[in-house]
């Protein structure tokens, strides 16, 4: 693969950063995952307002302009034959030069990292036809969760106890309501409502979620943004997941137990169907 440092389009075995980086040493640093179908980007522009987002909340500098970042990441595509896969863009707070919590004063270059994921089969999905299996468990991770940073410890503990489990993810709960999956946004649907968490500091606000809610509001769905209980998850009709990378994915089993019938459902199946030939339209 050709990866993408600061500036620098190279082999990956020949890609460094520093020991001293602080997105290293103390995960100070955001990211993004733009999808990429029939090798154009899908949302760059969503992502984009997230990564600047991410950077404001933490007072770190942006790595590049806009149009920069855009050019970067056609680059990739091109010099690695993307058809459909992923786009991966870190930015960390850089190198300061030795190990120090607090932040550099005189501020430090970030570091820009890119790289591609080869993933054919994102869009003929076997998981997104079967459904997938998650099982719950407690959201141990930091009250930011609104911000992208590379703190990513908690959800692979979770991936991990759903791998343990045998079933395909896991849904996190804080309160007795449900937040969302480890990489993705957590829905139900019950009587033809969508129902899922307002956002807030509790939560990633995902590209994937704007997107499809707005499609769902175009199509008079009814769309109802706030938190639901497990017990309202294994009573709903349907159940769903997004992100960049699974689009609309059905979920039909929770805690081993079946969502409506245990079979993907009509709603999630006509969301999904009509997130992607709307995403492929406005791909750039
Ligand atoms: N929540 C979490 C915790 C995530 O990591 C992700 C994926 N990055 C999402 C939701 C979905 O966000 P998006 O639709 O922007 O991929």
């Amino acid at each position: 693969r050709t990866v993408y440092v600061n500036g620098d389009y190279l082999p990956e075995t020949e890609a460094k950063v520093s020991i001293f980086d602080r997105g290293f040493l103390m995960a100070d640093g955001v990211y993004e995952v733009v999808t990429v179908l029939s090798g154009k980007l899908i949302d760059f522009e969503g992502h984009m307002l997230r990564l600047d987002r991410s950077l404001g909340e933490l007072e770190m500098a942006q790595p590049d302009a806009r149009e920069d970042l855009l050019e970067i990441h056609r680059e990739l595509i091109t010099r690695n034959a993307i058809d459909e896969g992923l786009i991966y863009m870190q930015v960390t707070r850089g190198n300061p030069g030795d190990r120090d919590f607090h932040y550099p004063p005189e501020g430090t270059k970030p570091t820009l990292v890119l790289f591609t994921q080869s993933m054919p089969g994102l869009i003929d999905s076997a998981k997104a036809k079967r459904g997938a299996r998650v099982v719950t468990v407690p959201d141990l991770r930091w009250g930011r969760r609104d911000i992208k940073t590379v703190q990513l410890l908690y959800p692979s503990m979770a991936k991990m106890a759903a791998s343990a489990a045998g079933v395909d993810d896991a849904w996190m709960i804080e309160d007795g309501l449900i937040t969302e999956g480890t990489s993705n946004n957590a829905y139900i649907i019950k009587d033809g409502r969508i129902v899922t968490r307002a956002l807030s500091h509790d939560i990633l606000h995902g590209i994937t979620r704007a997107t499809v809610l707005r499609f769902a509001r175009e199509a008079q769905m009814e769309v109802e943004e706030r938190s639901f209980t497990l017990e309202e998850a294994l009573d709903a009709d349907e159940a769903f997941i997004t992100s960049a990378s699974a689009f609309v994915t059905p979920v039909v089993e929770i805690d081993g137990e079946k969502v409506g019938s245990g079979a993907p459902g009509p709603v999630a199946a006509r969301l999904r169907e009509i997130y992607i030939d709307e995403s492929l339209k406005a791909a750039i």
